[in-house]
């Protein structure tokens, strides 16, 4: 896997830090599943986090500012554990060739356990998750098809998992991740060979600016 657009660095530390909207971070685990080099950055964020901690357990053991719990706190959690029925014998997990674990367990299936909507030109979405403080869906955009307009209400994350698309910027192949911003003009175009399926997190509702995609237009060029 040869993954050339990552996720950029205060996305993956807010990830780390588990700050990030859940629609982004659906997008983050994605993709981390897929890249090995944003995986190890995201654990180098985690250790920075963890040796906070231990700054803070320090000052606890030292008498500092210590966070007082109730007395029985810990008979409690010994309790909740003992009545605790362990898995000894997970099922193995389900691999998928376009959906990544988290996308899976999310969905609760691959692409076919996906309850596609038609918006017109051949484009389904599927929206996952679509709140206040942002949304997830997936897309699927026939082979050639430009992605219907839409406008960017804050941060983007759009990530390829089947096919590829292409605009102003550069090509997205699977694993690839654009980062977009209210300043992003573009108009992505799936190339041809095989639909084009896509995992796009916005932190305002996505509004597509028209039902009908831009018309078809017949990728050219790469
Ligand atoms: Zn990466």
């Amino acid at each position: 896997m040869t993954v050339k657009h990552h996720i950029t660095p205060s996305v993956l530390a807010a990830y780390a830090a588990g700050t990030l909207p859940e629609p982004f971070a659906l997008v983050v685990a994605s993709h981390v599943s897929l890249c090995d080099a944003c995986r190890a950055d995201v654990a180098g964020y985690e250790a920075v986090g963890g040796a906070v901690l231990e700054t803070v357990f320090d000052r606890i053991e030292d008498g500092g500012d210590a966070i007082t719990m109730s007395p029985d706190a810990l008979a409690q959690v010994m309790a909740k554990l003992d009545d605790m029925v362990l898995d000894t014998d997970p099922a193995p997990r389900a691999s998928d060739p376009v959906f990544p674990a988290p996308l899976l367990d999310y969905v609760g299936g691959g692409v076919d356990a996906v309850k596609w909507k038609r918006i017109g030109g051949g484009v389904k979405q599927a929206v996952l998750q679509n709140s206040a403080e942002g949304s997830v869906r997936l897309l699927y955009i026939p082979a050639g098809m430009a992605v219907p307009d839409h406008t960017h209400g804050g941060l983007e994350l759009t990530m390829v998992l089947q096919g590829a698309f292409s605009d102003e910027t550069g090509r997205f192949l699977r694993g690839d991740v654009e980062t977009g911003d209210e300043d992003l003009e573009h108009t992505p175009i799936a190339e041809a060979g095989m639909p084009c399926i896509c995992l796009a997190a916005t932190d305002a509702p996505l509004k597509f600016t028209s039902l009908i995609p831009r018309l078809i237009q017949p990728f050219i060029g790469i």
